[in-house]
């Protein structure tokens, strides 16, 4: 049996960000932003005790997180290939 799933509803990133966490005071402003709806708050804490958004499969590179944060917690890059993610597999991580 093929390992490809590029015909069974791959998700597509075409860009993606990394997230500041140790900065992040949890006003969850990005989450709204974000319209594909690729982020969610964490279930851990930082170190100020608030939980962070985490990066699920799907960005677009569009840059509103980056925009909307108080706390410049976000960097935004865009693929020159997008990326397909196997809707099968468990969740992508940021770091
Ligand atoms: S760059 Fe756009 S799609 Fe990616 S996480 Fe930020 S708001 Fe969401
Ligand atoms: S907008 Fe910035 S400070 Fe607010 S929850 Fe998102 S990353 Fe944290």
């Amino acid at each position: 049996m093929s390992d490809s799933f590029e015909g069974r509803g791959a998700i597509e990133s075409r860009g993606t960000v990394t997230i500041a966490i140790e900065r992040c005071k949890g006003c969850e402003l990005c989450i709204p932003a974000c319209k594909p709806d690729v982020l969610r708050m964490s279930e851990a804490r930082n170190e100020l005790g608030v939980p962070y958004p985490e990066l699920l499969p799907g960005c677009t590179g569009c840059g509103a997180c980056l925009l909307v944060c108080p706390d410049f917690c976000f960097e935004v890059y865009r693929y020159e290939t997008p990326v397909l993610h196997d809707p099968d597999a468990s969740q992508e991580s940021t770091s």
